[in-house]
This record gives C-alpha cells, structure tokens and sequence, in this order.
C-alpha cells in the first residue's frame, strides 16, 4: 500500500504551471499538468506492484484545504457558499486560490488562510476557520473526478481523506473555542462524502488520523468510535484504513485497535516499538499496515531486517491480514533518484526518493512472498548499500567523535551570569536606551538574483559575482547607517537559504541537485542532507562579516544559523541521534564564533527559528528534545566572552510551551515576531519573568505594507508597557529577505524614529 504520492512532479511541472496559472489568471494549463501529473504518479505505483494507489492525495494547494472544501467549510470572508475546487467554474478556481494565497475577491482585498506546521513536519498546512454553528455539507466532486481518471488508466484507487478528528484538531474555530466540539455537526458531511464516493464504485478509504500520535485530548478520544461507526456504515463493503503516522499510538493504542475499521496503519519508522503491543491488543480481523520504509528521509532502507520483521508478522496472522507501507505519505520526500546523476555514486547508492520506496516495497512483498529469487539483485544492492554506509570512513571520523566525548558542561556556559555580562556589553558598545536593529537578511532584489544566476551558469566568474555581492553589502550598510539604525548587519546577500549556506560549506553534508520537497502551495525546499560526521574546514561567515564591519564604526552582528534549525530543515542521519549530530553542529558553530570575535565582531545572532517546531508531538518526549536542545545551542555560544553580546531570533507567535527552555539559552538578547500578535506573546515572556534582553518585531514584514507611525508607535508602547524600556530591542518580526528596497527604507525609518520617540519619553 501506499499512502500518498509527492505532488509537484519530478521536473517540479506543478510549481511551474501553479505560478504560470497565477500570473496569467487562466487555469487550462493547470488543469491538463495536474491530471498529467496525477495520471504519471498513478501509473508509477501500479508499474511497482502497489495494490493500494492512494486518489485524492493529489492537491493543488493543500490537502487540509481540500479537506475544508470537501465538507463545504468556507468562511464568509471568502463567500461563504460551499464550492467544488476544479469545477468548470473559472471563478471556483480563483476562490481556491484566494483562500490559500490571499487576494481580492468580490471587490475587497481578502487574507489567505492562516497556515501553521503539519505536525512536526516542514510542510505547511491551511488552517480551515470554523464558526461556533457552522454548518457542513459533503462536496465529493472533486474527489468522484480524480477517482474517474484513475479508473480509466486502470487503477481501482484507494481515497484519501484527512480523518474528520485530525481535520477538526488542526483547524481553529473563529471564537477561540475548541474545533473539536463540532464534531457531530462535521460527521453527517463525512457520511455524506463516503457514501458517495462508495457508490462511485470506490472499494478502499484511507483516512489519516496523525492526531493519534499526539497528546489526544479526552474529547477527542471519546469522539472517535462513534466517528468511525458512521463511516463504517456510509463505506459499506469498503476496506476503512484509518492511517496512523509521526510516531507511535502509544496511550492511543487501545482506542485504535479498537475502532470498526478494517485496516490500522502504522509508523514503524518512528513508532518502531509499537508493534508488540498493537500485535497483543489487536482484535481478531483488524488487518495491520505496516509502514516500514521511511516516509520523511531519504535513506535506502537495509532491507533484511525489515523482512525478516514482516515475515514473522505475516507468519503469527497470515497474509491476509498485513499490509506494507510506507511509514506515511511520502510527500515529504523528492520525488525520484533519476536527476541525481552528478551526485558522488556512492552517496548516491545509499539513498532512496519517493519512487525508490516504492521500490523497496515491491521487493520486500516478494521476498516475504518467498520470490527472493526475482529480487535477488535488488536484496545484494540493499546489502551492498548499507553495509558500504555503515563502514564508511565518509561518515565516521574518529577526531569529530572525540571532540563530542571530550565537551564538558562548562563550555556549555558563558563565563558569567546575565548582569555581568550585559554591564561589560554596555560598555562596549555604547548603545542607546531601545537599541534599533534588524534580523539580518536585507532584500533579495532582482539583481542579486541575476547575478547568482549568471554565476551559477558560468556567464560570469567568481570575482565578478563577488564584486557584485560586495557592492550589494556595502550598500546595504550605507542605507542602514542612513536610516540612523544602532547595530548593523551585512545583509546576507551571498547566502540563498540560511541553512543551505552552512550545509554548502561543512564536510559531512551534501546538497541534491533535485531533491526538492513541497514546503507549500508552490514553494518547494531542497533540504542539505546531512550524512556523515560534521567538520569545518574553514570559516564560513567571517570574510562577509568582517568585510562589512570594516566598512563602518557602527557594531555589526555576525550571523549564523544555530545547530537545531540546521538539523530541523535539512534531511539527518538515521544512524545517530539527533542530539549527537546537534553536539557535532554544535562544536563547528562555536568555532564560527570564536573566529568572528578574533575578527573583531562585537555582536554574534545564532539563529533558531525551528526550535519550537522540532517539538515532540507528545508531552513526555519534549523535555528530553528540550534539553539537548539548548545544550547544543549554548555549547554554540558558550565560548563568547562577556563582552561579547549574543542574540538569537526565533520566528512565529508560539512560545508558552517553550519559555522555560527559551530562557534557558541564556542569550543577552532575543528577537522575535510579535507584530501580527499585538504583542501578545510577550505575555509569556514576563509571566515567567524573562530575564535578559528582548526585541518583540514591531513592522510585520511578512506583507508588503509599510506600518504607519501610529501603529509603529502603539505596538512599541505596548511593549513598554508589559515589558519595561530597560531591556528593550526595536526590531522587524523577522528578515528582510523577501521584501523589497521602497518598503524596507520606508519602514525602517518609521521604526527607526519610533525608536526616537519613544525614548525622549522613557528617559525623561
Ligand atoms: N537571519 C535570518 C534572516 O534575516 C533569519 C531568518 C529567519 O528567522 N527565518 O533572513
Ligand atoms: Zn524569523
């Protein structure tokens, strides 16, 4: 079986005919490279033996959004009245889109949905907005459509819903009040689609449930039988799988061996302890999926165990009752192996995309078939693949696992409490009261973006693209010393993704040349992959900093990204734990830092902007994450001395649940957005008391508006208000990167004279 297929294709065909389809405004295109895609993906899992084709998986967008129209969930800021995406109707299509992207709509400028984290995962999702008494209605058009074209290649096509419990516990309701609590009102829509779509002819439902991995709240819990009991008898004679991922059921186990469903799934990637226990409480006549091959990294899978597992499986329940899968959709990987020709051979041999898992299951149904014979070139491939990884000096470099044994507790410290540090840091660095700066990215204009390009081409040479990024700094440093801004950054113009840079540039990691992964709509991620252990060979960032630090008298910050966000936004071994590879992150970091300082940096960021997504799903792992965690981060900046100011920057709104370890970092200042929140996440901070210094963005940079002085000057005194003038920042929400130079000059010189104002009235 699999569960869902990645969407963009593997030349990215949907990105290209998505933003041709929005500057254009026609969607012809669009539709025919969607059904073309759809129809490929198809056929690919049906040449590899797949007898569970996931349809309806497929989305234009984004499958909560999908989800939302499905039950005919649309706000009235967006008309209200139900709609079928990819009707005839040209108007249903640019309804879609506004709702994902924002946009203008029956004459009045509307924002999009918000979008938030699917689970713990890089792939943003749509949050469907949901009225205290709102009212659904199953919508299976579109579904009843891509099951048609299935059928017509042959494919009979299993349909993906999202399960009506996780659809509810990821949307949010417009009063604040709990999502969940419409349940009964939502179950008629599903009843209504299912039955539907069963009459269609369709005989296979999936719905995922990933909420099943999380700390499931009790009325969620309780709702869940009676759910599926509807759904049990709107499917009929269908096969019901309700799809767990992203970890074990843990708690949840009963509950789901329980429901009136004929298929479990199960993640025993990264729930790979749960099987025992689901095998004991297992009722006669529930069918086990079991998902073997990773869904979220790109590492072949060493083949062998995973069929001796299933064998014994197969053997305790017969064949009938298992399934194999892919641990989850595999939507967060590439889509396939064939462009990576240029990729070293060996790195290449020990990876696998999305069609290579496909692979992997079609050789381990037939060996669990007892057809080893047919496989048998494939099963010494998957040997020679993992026992090549596992030995191979590439990885595992004796000094680098030293240097991690060797840290003590004490280089995760700065040498002195806050205070000292921060009266030394004053003297240093002579800053005004509501110092003013910037997050460090400054506009990635079109320029810049050509000159890479030409480099990237060959058009011009090294020297030349450097002259040109060092023209860009320099300017950028001239503007901000115009706009009268207190702390510099050099802009980070040499840099694409602030992660990339730093993958580009270590030993142990490798970049793909088309390893791209749907982030959202038609924004695609190519995650560094890290697979071996993590050596600087020279510094990274002190030539641009120290180039733009020279270039004026003002403090310029150096900029790095910190180790739990390099991990969390790229691909990560699986032959080590996470906080070993943070250590290892970690200590290359801390030789960044110390090497800016001996160039004269006065100010270091370290960058975390994902530390509060790396969250475990479940309560009771997060302190264990937590803690390695920061250790990496202040090992990162352990080494600065007191005089020596550290900052770090974290985007999005959510910190109740990380303050303690936020605090714990120990940076003298922090920024973060807080703009779009009114400040109202600084509420977290001072209930806990937040010691050191802080920043909260006052000029949301996420649109293109220029904030007007009244609303630069309420948010700041708002600030002021909760948090006191003393240890206050002025900064944006977050970098500069995606904005252009009109707007940036213009909000920096209304955040800038903010700044002014307000303190001719907390010193006088
Ligand atoms: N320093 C980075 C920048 O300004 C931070 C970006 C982020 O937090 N995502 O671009
Ligand atoms: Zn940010």
């Amino acid at each position: 079986a699999n569960l869902g297929f990645p969407r963009m294709g593997s030349d990215r065909e949907l990105k290209w005919a998505l933003e041709s389809a929005w500057r254009s405004g026609s969607h012809d295109e669009l539709r025919s490279t969607a059904a073309e895609l759809r129809a490929r993906h198809w056929q690919l899992q049906q040449d590899r033996g797949i007898e569970r084709i996931p349809v309806g998986d497929f989305s234009l967008y984004d499958h909560m959004l999908d989800a939302a129209l499905a039950v005919g969930a649309v706000p009235s800021r967006f008309g209200g009245e139900p709609f079928d995406p990819e009707s005839d109707d040209d108007a249903d299509w640019t309804r879609y889109f506004v709702m994902a992207r924002g946009g203008s709509l029956d004459g009045a400028d509307r924002a999009p949905l918000e979008m938030t984290k699917w689970f713990d995962t890089n792939y943003h999702q749509l949050v469907p907005e949901l009225d205290p008494d709102q009212s659904f209605q199953g919508r299976p058009a579109r579904l009843l459509a891509h099951l048609a074209e299935a059928r017509t290649l042959g494919v009979p096509g299993r349909v993906v819903l999202v399960g009506p419990l996780t659809f509810l516990a990821r949307s949010k309701r417009t009063d604040g009040g709990d999502p969940v609590e419409l349940i009964e009102r939502l179950v008629p829509a599903y009843v209504d689609l299912v039955r539907a779509v069963h009459a269609a002819g369709c005989e296979a439902f999936q719905f995922d449930e990933p909420v099943l991995v999380t700390d499931v709240a009790d009325k969620v819990t309780a709702a869940f039988g009676g759910v599926y009991s509807a759904l049990r008898e709107a499917a009929g004679s269908a096969e019901i799988t309700v799809a767990s991922y992203f970890g074990d059921l843990g708690p949840s186990t009963e509950l789901a061996v329980n429901l009136p469903i004929d298929v479990l799934h199960l993640d025993l990637v990264r729930g790979a302890d749960q099987l025992d226990h689901v095998l004991r409480l297992r009722p006669e006549g529930l069918a086990l999926s079991l998902g073997v091959v990773d869904g979220r990294n790109l590492w072949r899978s060493d083949l062998d165990p995973i069929i001796d597992r299933i064998a014994a499986v197969v053997e305790q329940l017969g064949p009938d009752a298992v399934q194999i899968a892919p641990s989850c959709s595999l939507l967060h990987l590439p889509t396939d192996l064939s462009r990576e020709d240029a990729l070293d051979p060996e790195l290449r041999s020990w990876l696998a995309f999305a069609t290579e898992r496909l692979d992997e299951l079609r050789v381990v149904a037939a060996a669990v078939d007892g057809r080893s014979d047919e496989v048998r070139a494939e099963l010494e491939t998957s040997r020679a693949a993992a026992a090549s990884r596992r030995g191979s000096t590439r990885v595992h470099r004796p000094e680098v696992a030293a240097r991690v044994a060797a840290i003590t507790p004490e280089m995760a410290r700065r040498s002195s409490p806050f205070a000292t540090r921060a009266a030394r840091q004053a003297e240093a660095l002579h800053l005004p009261p509501l110092p003013t700066t910037t997050i460090g990215s400054f506009p990635q204009t079109r320029e810049i973006r050509d000159l890479r390009r030409k480099f990237r081409r060959g058009e011009i040479d090294a020297a030349t693209y450097d002259a040109g990024l060092r023209d860009a700094t320099e300017a950028c440093v001239r503007s901000q010393e115009d706009l009268g801004l207190d702390v510099l950054v050099h802009g980070e113009f040499e840099r694409t993704d602030m992660v990339e840079y730093f993958g580009d540039q270590l030993e142990g990691f490798f970049t793909t040349a088309n390893g791209w992964v749907q982030s959202y709509g038609s924004r695609c991620v190519k995650p560094p992959v890290l697979f071996g252990d993590v050596v600087r060979d020279t510094p990274m960032t002190v030539e641009w900093t120290k180039f733009a630090q020279n270039l004026t008298d003002l403090p310029m910050k150096g900029m790095l990204t910190g180790p739990v966000t390099i991990l969390e936004w790229s691909f990560v071994r699986d032959d080590q734990d996470w906080a070993t590879s943070a250590r290892q992150l970690a200590l290359v970091l801390r030789d960044e830092v110390t090497d800016l300082i001996e160039a004269g940096i006065p100010i270091i960021q370290i960058d975390e902007p994902a530390l509060r997504e790396g969250l475990p799903l479940r309560q009771a792992d997060q302190a264990e994450f937590l803690g390695w965690a920061t250790e990496a981060f202040r090992l990162a900046a352990g080494s600065a001395p007191d005089e020596i100011q550290v900052h770090t920057h974290m985007c999005y709104g959510d910190f109740g649940d990380i303050i303690d370890a936020i605090i714990d970092l120990d940076v003298d200042v922090i920024s973060m957005e807080a703009s779009r929140s009114q400040m109202e996440l600084l509420d977290d901070f001072t209930a806990r008391e937040y010691p050191n210094e802080i920043g909260p963005g006052i000029w949301d940079i996420h649109s293109p508006r220029v904030p007007s002085d009244a609303e630069l000057d309420d948010l700041l005194t708002r600030a002021i208000e909760v948090f006191g003038a003393d240890r206050l920042w002025v900064n944006p929400d977050c970098g500069l990167k995606t904005r252009g130079w009109p707007e940036t000059t213009a909000s920096l010189t209304g955040l800038v004279a903010a700044a002014r104002r307000a303190r001719t009235t907390v010193t006088s």
